[in-house]
Order: C-alpha cells, then sequence, then structure tokens
C-alpha cells in the first residue's frame, strides 16, 4: 500500500490544510457549487437543493497527468503526499462525525488510474467494515479506471463521479492533455449502465450499489460558448442519467509546463452562476438550450438572467393574459416560478386574477408587469421596449416597489 511520500512529513493538521488546497478544484458536494441558489431569490428561478457541504477526502496531489489548470499537475513543484488508505479511513470517517454530513474522497492519479482507484477501494473498504460508517459516500472514479475497480467501487459508496471538465473533446489537447474523450467517457458510461443494472434487479441478493453520478464542466476553458456547453449538458443529462452537473469557472493563471501558447484566463463567476440558473431553466422549466442561448447570442448575459433574456428575445409572445396561460407559458413570464405558476393556476379555480391578486400570491410585479395582462388590462409600459425592459430586469436594477404600487 502507499505510503505517506513527502519529504518531510507533515502534521496532520497541515496534511488536511494540503488536501482542502488539493480538492478545491473538486466542487462536486460543496456549498461553492450553489452560487445560483442567491441568484434565484432575486429572478424566481428556481434551483435545485443545495447539497449537503461534504467534507473532501485528497488521497494524493502526487498526479501523472500534467492539466495546464490543476495545481497537482506533475510539472509543478510543490510538495506531494499519498495518504495510506488506513490513514485516510480514520481521517474521512473523523471528519464525517465532525460535520455529520458524509464523505466525499477523491485524487490526483497516482501512479496509474488503477492503482489509484484500488487505494480509494481500500479506503472505502476501511470506512465501511472496520469503522462501520454506514453515511453517505461520494467517491471519485479516475479517468480510464478498470470496469471491476468501478464496480468495487460502487458496492461502497453513494454516489460516484468522473469529470468531463471540457465541453468539446478536441479541447482536451488545449489544456489537458492526457485526458480524451475515452477515458472520461468510458468510466461514465460504466457507472451509467452499473447503476441501471442495479436499479432493475431485484433478486435478494443484489449487493448494495451506488444510486447516481455526477460530473463536473468548465466554462471559459477554450473559448466554448455557453450554448456549446448547454447543449453538451443536456446531452450528458440524457445518456448517462446524471443526477447534477456542476459548472466550475476555467482559471489559468500560472505557466504550465508544456502549455506555451494558453493564455492566462480566468472565468468570471458570474458565468457559472448564469450556467446553473440556464441548467435549471431547462431541465425544470422547459426551455431548450438554443432558446436561451440562441445562435444570434450564444453566451448568456452577465446583467439579466436567461429567462428574462429570452422573454426579451421574445416579446411577440407577451403579454400573457393571467386568467388563460397555461402552465408553461406561464413559467416563462420573468419573475414567475414553477412555485407562483402552480398558486396562480390553483387561484384561477376560485377566482378572477387581477394584479392585486397576482401581487397577493407573491408575484414580483417589478420583473412581471411588462409579460402579462389581467382581465385584458395591461400595466406595464407604454410600449414594450427592449431597452427599457433590460434596465427594469437587470440584476442591478433597483426594486421600486411604491413606484409599483402607484402604477397599480
Ligand atoms: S488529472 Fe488533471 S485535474 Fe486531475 S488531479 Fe491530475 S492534473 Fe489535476
Amino acid at each position: 500500500m502507499a505510503g505517506i511520500i513527502m519529504n518531510s512529513e507533515p502534521f496532520p493538521e497541515e496534511k488536511l490544510l494540503m488536501m482542502h488546497e488539493d480538492a478545491r478544484y473538486d466542487v462536486a458536494d460543496d456549498d461553492k457549487a450553489c452560487i445560483p441558489d442567491l441568484y434565484s431569490i432575486r429572478t424566481g428561478i428556481k434551483s435545485k437543493l443545495s447539497p449537503p457541504k461534504v467534507p473532501k477526502v485528497f488521497l494524493s496531489n502526487n498526479c501523472i497527468f500534467n492539466c495546464a489548470y490543476c495545481s497537482c499537475r506533475c510539472s509543478n513543484d510543490k510538495r506531494r503526499y499519498a495518504a495510506a488508505p488506513k490513514e485516510l479511513a480514520e481521517l474521512s470517517v473523523k471528519q464525517a462525525r465532525l460535520s455529520s454530513r458524509g464523505i466525499f474522497i477523491t485524487s490526483a492519479i497516482y501512479k496509474n488510474p488503477d492503482y489509484t482507484q484500488e487505494l480509494i477501494i481500500e479506503t472505502l473498504k476501511i470506512i465501511r467494515r472496520d469503522y462501520y460508517y454506514k453515511g453517505y459516500i461520494h467517491a471519485k472514479v479516475m479517468p480510464g479506471a478498470d470496469r471491476e475497480l468501478i464496480y468495487q467501487t460502487g458496492t461502497l459508496a453513494n454516489r460516484l463521479s468522473v469529470n468531463i471538465e471540457v465541453a468539446k473533446s478536441e479541447n482536451y489537447n488545449l489544456i489537458a492533455k492526457n485526458k480524451n474523450k475515452n477515458n472520461i467517457l468510458t468510466p461514465m458510461g460504466q457507472i451509467s449502465a452499473l447503476i441501471k443494472a442495479m436499479k432493475n434487479d431485484s433478486s435478494r441478493f443484489r449487493p448494495a450499489f451506488a444510486v447516481s453520478q455526477t460530473t463536473q464542466l468548465m466554462a471559459g476553458s477554450a473559448g466554448e460558448d455557453d450554448y456549446t456547453i448547454l447543449r453538451l449538458s443536456r446531452a450528458l443529462y440524457r445518456k448517462y442519467d446524471l443526477k447534477r452537473i456542476y459548472y466550475t469557472a476555467f482559471h489559468y493563471e500560472h505557466p504550465a509546463v508544456g502549455y506555451d501558447n494558453l493564455s492566462f484566463t480566468t472565468t468570471p463567476k458570474w458565468r457559472v452562476a448564469r450556467l446553473y440558473q440556464a441548467d435549471r431553466l431547462i431541465s425544470l422549466y422547459g426551455f431548450s438550450a438554443e432558446e436561451l442561448a440562441p445562435e444570434s447570442s450564444p453566451n448568456l448575459m452577465r446583467d439579466i438572467d436567461p429567462k428574462a433574456a429570452w422573454a426579451i428575445r421574445n416579446l411577440h409572445l407577451f403579454p400573457v393574459e393571467a386568467n388563460k396561460a397555461d402552465y408553461e407559458m406561464l413559467l416563462r413570464v420573468p419573475g414567475i416560478g414553477v412555485t407562483l405558476s402552480k398558486r396562480i393556476i390553483a387561484a384561477r379555480k376560485t377566482m378572477t386574477i387581477t394584479f392585486e391578486v397576482l401581487k397577493a400570491l407573491g408575484v414580483s410585479m417589478r420583473r412581471s408587469a411588462n409579460f402579462l395582462t389581467c382581465i385584458g388590462k395591461f400595466y406595464g409600459g407604454v410600449c414594450l421596449d427592449t431597452e427599457m425592459l433590460k434596465t427594469t430586469l437587470s440584476d442591478k436594477a433597483p426594486i421600486f416597489t411604491d413606484q409599483l404600487s402607484l402604477t397599480l
């Protein structure tokens, strides 16, 4: 088994800090992935419940791969470690008991993908069998790991993930030269098939197995637009039955050996937040990637959420009558989300919807007034002007509740 390979042995606390630093590129189950929850408060776009903050443990930062954006890359000059499974298991269980939120075990590729996966399995066995830990475990699958090892990992974990990272396979060559479509998509396909097979197996002797798979996609790594990212994410959800896709911002800030032509890049956080919103609009609201990021405007906007931006591009569909519009159309009105659409439909059974009723139901008239009529009456501006709407619907726009009630 692997021993500690540092030149000078760090104290456990120091190693823990290094682990957290090394694992920060992996956002799965991390609260950082929930930035858009902040946005949803103002826009009404329903976001998925935040995943729990699961403490991450990192088996090794001594990677054989050389991804330009990652501090664990083999060409980077940094202190290295590889934890022994027993040590990592003890640390994981301690962390899990402190946080009561489960365990996320991940690693750089130490020696080779199968060897690393075996170390992860060994660690999981100790956690489950020696420490009798029955809680939630999310385990990383190494790119290119053997199917049998993936299976064994799945029998010990609740969730598995392998990170796809780039939106176009040819871009691996630009930022992660050792990765390729096959060593990422093959394990993803195997995980998906195993989860499906286990769910369909009703025999008494079926082993416990992970129930979900996630992945991580980086934005801004190779000049790809948001349409490309969203289209890929839809395909991944469909093909691999993913529970969730985590979006992260690509950063390349320090020169990496082998990437002389790569320019320094820092993808802004707002772009990641907009991608999360678009992701939810597609899965919960029935939008398509083409509608949210059409050919004429393939990138999501910084100041306007993707649903409001779609409405502004499609003013010919508005205003809609609050007393007649179907659920799907109400969902597309800026400021009206899943909950409010349901409330309006339910209220229509017993009353006529007026603007006062909408306000009482919780609809933000600042966002919605220009897109609705109530019994044929329109309370928006004199005309639907695109520039005016952009200002009104901007995330930076102040909320003039008094002005609105005067209008009403
Ligand atoms: S495979 Fe790439 S991203 Fe993952 S730890 Fe190694 S260098 Fe970092």
